[in-house]
């Protein structure tokens, strides 16, 4: 039974804090793709409507059944055209449908961030793709994971200057890029940076925090500068040592392989491409939410990593992940409660 515990409007008294009695029944309506009718309200303070469906994650969506599909299909690797071939939409509706489920995920990959315990191992590393055009719009992707659940705390990608071998054709593409968009600048330094804070935000300070990483020289400055706040251990190694498993760093090398299989849009040699940085960004972001939420840490495994790390008591299904939306921050409904409490309500409960 569906209880809504604030009023969904922004600007209404009892959108914040609510009272127990806020609102009051007002009747249902039928929907052509659900079975049951759905139950409508009235808040008492602002004199709006809404119903159960104003609180879920497929609110004003067309066809709302092919939102999972399309999820299963982003994860795996597939492109947003073959997509849409595959179930029928039109290429522009495929292409929203995505936008707006990848912006939903990354709410709701901020909203279960964990809480790290003293001591654990974080590991960084950059891995490079472009957009576009890959000898003038080379890109970085920073990525930071927790070592032994292989959580993945952040991800996101940077323009850099192109670099490596230069041919006379190469340069002459690059001025044209240059002379169109003007110069490229290397922005790789500002995300490295966010990705490191992000995994600063949710280590309690004054923690202790190991982290390792390869020998760039730029990282000690900036590991120090996010990790200010915590006692900081970082392990450095030599990024041409063999990339097999007894490889210090072999997790997070581990973690952008599967990355590069599972996101269509990071395989070398293939036709997928991101036109646009951004929406590289929001693949990424689905990419996190199966890794962490729906997949299991090794397929030996029953554990998904944010389990492991405390943030949810059981593995999502794909379901759940679409469930209910997510930006009212920690005021959100938490994908696995049943009696629809808020993740903040929820943590306490879990607490307890
Ligand atoms: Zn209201």
């Amino acid at each position: 039974m569906f209880t809504p515990r604030h009023c969904p409007y922004r600007h209404c008294s009892q959108h914040d804090r609510a009272d127990a009695d806020f609102c009051s029944r007002h009747g249902s309506y039928f929907a052509a793709c659900r079975s049951h009718p759905v139950p409508r309200f009235r808040c008492k303070s602002c004199g709006r409507t809404f119903s159960r469906q104003t609180f879920r994650a497929d609110y004003r969506d067309h066809r709302p059944d092919l939102n999972q599909k399309l999820l299963r299909l982003i994860a795996s690797g597939v492109g947003i055209r073959q997509s849409s071939r595959t179930l029928g939409l039109s290429l522009r509706c495929t292409e929203l449908k995505f936008r707006k489920l990848a912006r939903h995920l990354r709410r709701l990959n901020l909203n279960l961030q964990p809480q790290l315990r003293t001591g654990c191992t974080l590991q960084f590393d950059e891995f490079e793709t472009f957009e576009a055009r890959r000898n003038t719009r080379p890109l970085s992707v920073p990525v930071l994971i927790e070592r032994h659940s292989r959580f993945v705390v952040w991800a996101e990608s940077a323009q850099i200057r192109p670099h490596g071998k230069m041919t006379e054709n190469r340069i002459r593409a690059i001025e044209e890029d240059d002379r169109k968009f003007g110069p490229r600048k290397d922005l790789s330094a500002r995300a490295v940076r966010r990705t490191l804070s992000r995994g600063a935000e949710i280590v309690q300070p004054g923690a202790v925090v190991r982290l390792q990483t390869d020998e760039k020289l730029s990282y000690p400055h900036q590991a120090r500068r996010a990790f200010r706040r915590h006692r900081l251990l970082h392990e450095r190694t030599n990024s041409k040592l063999a990339r097999m498993t007894w490889n210090p760093l072999f997790p997070i090398n581990h973690t952008e392989a599967m990355l590069r299989d599972l996101l269509g849009r990071v395989r070398r040699q293939s036709w997928l491409v991101s036109k646009k940085r951004r929406y590289l960004d929001l693949g990424l972001q689905v990419w996190i939410a199966y890794r962490n939420l729906v997949r299991r840490r090794f397929n030996s495994d029953e554990e998904s990593p944010a389990q492991l790390v405390g943030s949810v008591d059981r593995r999502l299904s794909w379901g759940e992940l679409v469930s209910w939306r997510q930006d009212w921050g920690l005021r959100s409904i938490h994908p696995r409660s049943r009696r629809c409490r808020s993740i903040a309500a929820w943590r306490e409960g879990a607490a307890a």
